[in-house]
């Protein structure tokens, strides 16, 4: 009898989709403004849709600058008569309750999140969610502690924060940005990306049960020109923005001259340096995770791999043989490895994203995994005998598309890796804890993960270098963000 490769059975698995049975959606959703949700001034809605079935899961109001002056009227109001003069104490608790009321509706969440995004199931459960519950728990403990945390600096909030996110981690980003402003006394008006807004509206609908005081948090919903008409308000103090670096220039040149604050998380092109020291299985699921899982939509992706010459052929027949035994599906699935892309846009994008890295010259591979025949999908893909030059090895593909190039020495490999406008995160794999000294002091991104890859925690700084970004979040850098300091 021929037994199987237990490699070879382990894609084979029976479904195991999490039930949608419990999960309220309103067919429509209004702005969340003053503790209320309000109709759009210009009465206009979108909808917003489930990428892996095309399925329209709900409208959203369009926000226009009438309802931003609105949502920044109650923040300012808000934030003179309650959140600025609560003693911080209060406010603390205030967090520290939106912190436990996530970890309640969890399920709830994760389930909305991989409807509205695309992003498997068992990445939102396990670390999306999760990691929005510690944001708000982590900050809930600085918000009495500010005169600690800076000392003789005489901490004191900037005012009404505008908050723009994208569509890469919906529910974490709205918490890495409203936590740490909470915490530090501001009141906020957030605007989640317009193909995600649902886990945002969710929040609105937990901050509303929590019961913190109207107009604290707003969240007006819109695409592009919502997103303009918060960063233009001039009674706005600060803006916090996640997005792509194009975006992000803009917003530099709007806020540059005024009063504002500004602080930018922007593009990637993080580099996964593989030494043949390295414990090559353990790297390889690392590289896998950093590009694959969750469909490379994460600005800090590891979608750049340089692979030591001598184990190049191990490793790329590592990586090949792991492509394969990716499950490609349904994001509520639990067995998922890779979920839908976001929107057609960005399958767009990263489709002629692959068809110019085969005109250039690169060797794609792809899995032979089916897709699904409705929805937006891309296989995992890479590409072979790419140089420095190449456009995918230069530009922010946002997709599960890796270009490997290979090196032979420390010095090479610290120059093709700082050889892209970005800098925002790196992987180290190697055995020597002496070479990981080495990469980390000369490698130019903000975030450099030795031995693992995709790690966050909401006391580390995580911020760019060069044209990735601004300032940094997390941590104590991120609370002083939010903060006068003398
Ligand atoms: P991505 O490529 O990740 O979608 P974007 O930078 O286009 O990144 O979008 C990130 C967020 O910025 C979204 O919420 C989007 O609606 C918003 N946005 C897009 N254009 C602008 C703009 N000109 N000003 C302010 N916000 C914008």
């Amino acid at each position: 009898m021929k037994t199987k490769d237990k490699s070879e059975s382990s894609w084979n698995l029976s479904p195991a989709p999490e039930s949608t049975d419990h999960i309220q959606l309103k067919k429509r959703y209004e702005h969340f403004i003053n503790g209320k949700f309000v109709k759009p001034v210009k009465g206009k809605y979108f909808a917003t849709i489930n990428p892996a079935t095309e399925v329209k899961l709900a409208e959203v109001a369009e926000g226009t600058i009438e309802d931003v002056n609105k949502a920044v009227n109650a923040a300012r109001s808000a934030y003179e008569n309650v959140w600025s003069v609560m003693p911080a104490l209060e406010r603390a608790k205030y967090i520290y309750r939106i912190a436990r009321m996530i970890q309640e509706r969890a399920k709830e969440f994760a389930i909305i999140e991989s409807l509205d995004g695309g992003k498997p199931i068992r990445e939102s459960r396990d670390i999306d969610i999760p990691l929005a519950a510690n944001h708000f728990f982590y900050h809930a403990g600085w918000a009495d502690k500010l005169e600690y945390a800076f000392p003789n600096k005489n901490p004191q909030p900037l005012g009404v924060v505008g908050q723009i996110i994208p569509w890469n981690f919906p529910l974490l980003m709205a918490s890495w940005k409203i936590a740490p402003a909470l915490a530090t006394g501001n009141t906020v008006i957030l605007k989640p990306a317009e193909t995600t807004p649902l886990t945002a509206l969710k929040l609105a609908e937990l901050i509303q049960d929590s019961g913190l005081p109207d107009g604290v948090v707003n969240i007006i919903t819109g695409a592009g020109e919502t997103g303009a008409a918060i960063v233009n308000h001039p009674e706005i103090n600060k803006i916090a923005f996640t997005g792509s670096t194009q975006v992000g220039k803009i917003i530099n040149k709007t806020v540059a001259g005024t009063q504002k604050k500004v602080t930018l998380e922007l593009g990637g092109k993080a580099a996964n340096i593989i030494f043949e020291d390295a414990a090559i299985d353990q790297a390889v699921e690392g590289i896998v995770n950093g590009i694959y899982f969750n469909q490379g939509h994460v600005c800090c992706a590891g979608s750049r791999l340089f692979v030591q010459e001598s184990i190049f052929e191990t490793v790329v027949k590592k990586l090949k043989h792991r492509l394969e035994s990716l499950i490609v599906g349904d994001p509520l699935d639990k067995n998922t490895d890779v979920g839908a892309i976001n929107s057609k846009e960005q399958l767009k994008t990263i489709n002629d994203y692959i068809e110019i890295g085969k005109q250039e010259g690169a060797l794609m591979y792809q899995s032979s995994c089916t897709l699904p025949s409705k929805g937006n999908w891309c296989k995992p893909t890479l590409f072979l005998n790419v140089s420095q030059s190449h456009t995918i090895a230069q530009e922010e593909i946002f997709g599960p598309v890796l270009a490997i190039q290979t090196f032979r020495t420390i010095e090479e490999v610290i120059s093709k890796a700082n050889n892209t406008p970005y800098g925002l995160s790196a992987g180290v794999w190697t055995d020597k804890g002496s070479k990981i000294f080495n990469l980390t002091h000369q490698l130019q991104a903000g975030v450099i993960w030795a031995n693992t890859y995709n790690k966050f925690d909401p006391a580390s700084p995580f911020g760019g270098y060069k044209e990735s970004g601004l300032g940094r979040e997390g941590g104590l850098h991120g609370l002083a963000a939010y903060l006068n300091l003398k």
